[in-house]
């Protein structure tokens, strides 16, 4: 017969071994989930070195960052003067409708507005970065640029608008997504890409093996545009030095603009998505990825094989020498 103890321990064995046959159920079908997501993006191959996540206790023991944070990686500013476009042909080739078109250079030359101007003028990151080749120091927070925006009435978006949507996530951040403007579901919260598209966004992110908590999420324009129109130029001018004060506090190491609004507008080019995105462009020292909007992927899945392709670059970059804090640090 079985002493008490020995009772004990086989119940505790069996117990044991259910609990973790369930974890490992959970576990199966979290890594199925994930796989079937990552097939969707049009992955075919994963390598085994993805990049560990930190957990939220993990980043919390992280010391507080202090201003002036680092130093900025090797300055190598590309925003300069536009190549002269010598020709209707060369602006036809940028356009996204035509399917013929020559490669994008490797680190491609930004092409600025020359036609275009704001009717409102505002501090633009000519005027604001000024003929600087890094981004400036900050000393601000973003509370005070979020005072400063206050109860905005710059521009007509404010009108429609139910809340000013901030900028969100860990403003810390070394990867930053920006989109065009908030959508309904975000005018309703107050935060960046919680609708459809903002949770694929969600998963793009997770692709990458991090969280949401963990990257920085914001927008061009800061208030919904009526019936989720563009912003015009004039709203994007009126609202970008904020967003630009933000990228000088967070300091990111790579932003992810995301769809034509937010590359137009941060990169003050006019060449499209398709030909910019896939490769990174220098701003102010900081490396910008551009790829397509989520909200373009839920029209046209067929695209999220270009994203993952965008966001594979941004993993490797961020987890290169240059990409992580640690070895910049340590210089
Ligand atoms: N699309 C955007 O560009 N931004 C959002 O915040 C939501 C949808």
């Amino acid at each position: 017969m079985q002493s008490f103890a020995g009772k004990f321990s086989t119940f505790f064995l069996v117990a044991n071994a259910n609990f973790m046959t369930q974890e490992l159920k959970d576990l199966v079908a979290d890594v199925r989930e994930q796989v079937a997501f990552l097939q969707e993006l049009g992955v075919e191959t994963l390598d085994a070195r993805l990049p560990e996540a930190k957990t939220s206790v993990e980043a919390a023991a992280q010391p507080a960052r202090t201003q002036p944070v680092r130093e900025l990686p090797p300055l190598n500013l590309t925003v300069e003067a536009p190549p002269k476009r010598t020709s209707a042909g060369s602006r036809l080739a940028s356009l996204p409708s035509l399917t013929k078109r020559a490669p994008a250079p490797p680190m491609e030359k930004i092409e600025h507005s020359t036609t275009e101007q704001a009717s409102t003028p505002a501090a633009t990151d000519e005027t604001m970065f000024g003929d600087i080749r890094g981004l400036p120091d900050s000393s601000e927070t973003m509370q005070d640029i979020w005072k400063d925006i206050g109860n905005c009435t710059r521009c007509p978006l404010h009108e429609g608008r139910t809340q000013v949507v901030q900028t969100v996530g860990n403003y810390q951040a070394d990867l930053m997504f920006i989109g065009e403007a908030p959508g309904a579901d975000e005018d309703a919260k107050g935060e960046p890409f919680v609708g459809r598209a903002g949770q694929l966004l969600n998963k793009i992110i997770e692709a990458i093996g991090m969280k949401r908590e963990e990257v920085c999420i914001g927008n061009i324009n800061r208030c919904r545009p009526p019936g989720n129109r563009q912003p015009t130029l004039p709203e994007a001018h009126t609202c970008k030095p904020f967003l630009l004060r933000e990228i000088a506090v967070i300091r990111p190491k790579v932003i992810v603009v995301l769809g034509n609004t937010a590359l137009h507008n941060l990169l003050d080019t006019k060449v499209g998505i398709t030909r910019m995105r896939g490769q990174f462009h220098e701003y102010y020292g900081v490396k910008v990825m551009p790829t397509f909007h989520p909200a373009y992927l839920l029209r046209d899945p067929s695209k999220k094989r270009e994203v993952w392709d965008d966001m594979k670059k941004v993993r490797e970059y961020l987890n290169s020498e240059g990409g992580t804090r640690n070895a910049e640090s340590d210089s």
